[in-house]
Parts: C-alpha cells; sequence; structure tokens
C-alpha cells in the first residue's frame, strides 16, 4: 500500500492522484496570471468514479487550494465529500459538459482577459496565428445563456455534440476539456496565446496576414494526429508542475 493511499484512508489511491494533479493545475493558473479572484473553476472526473468529479471549494483563492480541499461531487449536484461548497454556475457548467462528452475527463474554465475579450465576438478568432492554427480544427462559440440553470446545462451539451473541445464562451470566458487534464491544460494554454494574438492584431490599425487555406488544413491534420495522443501536452504540463514546484506551492496534503 503507498503512502498516499495509508493517508487517505476513505478513497482510492487514483482519487488522490487526481486530486494532487487538479489541485496542481490551480496553483499553476495561478502562477500563469489567469485567476479571476476566486471565480472561474477546474475540474476532474474520478477515475473508475464516472458520474464524480472533484471541483474547487468555493471560496479559496487559487494558491490555497489543496488535494484535500477539492470537492467530491456527483452529476446531480450532490457533495460527497465532507465540508466544502461549491458554486452552483460551476457546476452547471461542468456537470453539463461531462454529461455531453464521455471523452471528457477535465474541464478546465478561464475568465482571461483576452479570452474574455475574444468571447465579445460572434467568431473572434481569425486563422492569423501559430497558436491558433494549434487549436483551429477545434474551437467552439458557444452562446451566453442564463448561468447555473438546466436551459444552460443542455444548451452546452448541443454545442459540444460536434466534438469540438475549445469552447469560446461567448460575453463569459473560455473552456476546454480533455481525456487527460494535461490535454485540456494544452489547449487552454494554445486557445488562451491565441486570444492574446487575436486581441494585438485587432488593435495594429491593419489588416493581418490570413494564413492560406491549404496551410491551414495541413495544420489541422496535424493537429488532429497530435491530440488523439495520451501524451499531448504531457512534457509541457509537467515542466508547469516542476515550475510550480521550484516557486515553493504546496498542495499535495
Ligand atoms: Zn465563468
Amino acid at each position: 500500500m503507498s503512502a498516499a493511499l495509508q493517508l487517505h484512508t476513505g478513497m482510492s489511491e487514483a482519487e488522490w492522484q487526481t486530486r494532487c494533479t487538479l489541485a496542481s493545475v490551480y496553483h499553476i493558473i495561478n502562477h500563469l496570471g489567469w485567476t479571476d479572484l476566486i471565480n472561474t473553476h477546474m475540474s476532474a472526473r474520478i477515475p473508475g468514479e464516472p458520474n464524480h468529479f472533484l471541483i474547487n471549494n468555493y471560496g479559496e483563492m487559487f494558491d490555497e487550494i489543496t488535494a484535500s480541499s477539492l470537492v467530491k461531487m456527483d452529476m446531480d449536484g450532490n457533495v460527497l465529500s465532507a465540508g466544502g461548497k461549491f458554486n452552483s454556475a460551476g457546476f452547471t457548467i461542468h456537470s453539463g459538459v461531462y454529461k455531453a462528452r464521455s471523452d471528457a475527463n477535465c474541464v478546465l474554465h478561464t475568465h482571461t482577459r483576452a479570452g474574455a475579450g475574444v468571447s465579445l465576438m460572434k467568431h473572434g478568432l481569425r486563422p492569423i496565428s501559430q497558436d491558433h492554427l494549434s487549436v483551429l480544427d477545434d474551437v467552439v462559440y458557444h452562446e451566453y445563456g442564463v448561468p447555473a440553470t438546466q436551459e444552460e446545462c443542455d444548451a452546452l451539451a448541443v454545442s459540444l455534440k460536434g466534438g469540438g473541445s475549445c469552447v469560446v464562451l461567448l460575453n463569459h470566458g473560455l473552456l476546454t476539456l480533455g481525456h487527460t487534464i494535461h490535454g485540456a491544460m494544452m489547449r487552454l494554454y494554445m486557445l488562451e496565446r491565441a486570444c492574446e494574438l487575436e486581441l494585438i492584431s485587432r488593435q495594429l490599425g491593419e489588416e493581418p496576414v490570413v494564413v492560406s487555406e491549404y496551410v491551414q488544413q495541413k495544420a489541422k491534420e496535424r493537429m488532429q494526429k497530435r491530440r488523439q495522443s495520451d501524451d499531448y501536452g504531457l512534457p509541457e504540463f509537467e515542466g508547469l508542475v516542476r515550475t510550480a514546484e521550484r516557486l515553493g506551492f504546496d498542495w499535495k496534503r
């Protein structure tokens, strides 16, 4: 029996490991400056428990979040871990994605200035940057609805049924999902970077160069293949975790 399992009775080792990885995501997002006070949320489905996921204890700043403080929930909104609060809009979004997409094991959601800025436009991202090319075929635009309602949960499922995993939530922010936590994080990183460049280009006072259709198509084919790998985004994520550890963040408790 591992030390982690001995220390955390009442949960599987898979749950504890997922808690540690998801908690590291909050510290990484804090380090990257992608927070919005206590708002926005990252979640992960627990391996072997398809109807259960982990999300932040609402009220904690991202640099306060630990593996133990994450809240375990089911798809009906029941809290299964002792104590802890959740944000109802967060529950609606995250459970809506998990119910709609069996391939999603992680959902990340931000309100960054670049992401929320691009979300003000109907189809804000244009094929003008290498960063956007890496997610070009994976982007979905979802119309703003009434937060924390079943209606919004259902509408999100409709937006996601085509298979896209990088979502621009119009008038709101960004959301990515992935089969793995690192895959969802890689998508979010590239989507965020694409949004930053899109906003920069709109301030230059000159029309940007649009990447040719041929190159766009080749990029789509290449990135679809890369994203099929379970290793997509893994080296980058491991690097971010090492950075967070070097900075002294302590989430494994
Ligand atoms: Zn939000």
